[in-house]
């Protein structure tokens, strides 16, 4: 990408998605990750501890299930 977006135009899921993709090292993923689930728009994998977005039922790294992915809560 040629362009940096400006994220005040973003839908919070895009941004937390450019700044995860941004994140130089572990320390700062862990810490976008906790602020997505945090807000509600990611989970973590349980087996690769991988964010995965809510719309998913099936981690996106090694396809465990969401946990309660399966409840109908
Ligand atoms: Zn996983």
């Amino acid at each position: 990408m040629s362009q940096t977006p400006d994220i005040d135009e973003l839908t919070p899921t895009t941004a937390i998605t450019i700044l995860l993709g941004g994140a130089e090292t572990t320390n700062e993923s862990k810490v976008l990750m906790r602020v997505g689930a945090r807000v509600g728009f990611l989970w973590q994998c349980v087996a690769c501890r991988e964010a995965s977005y809510l719309e998913r039922t099936a981690c996106s790294h090694c396809g465990a299930p969401r946990p309660g992915a399966a409840a109908t809560d």
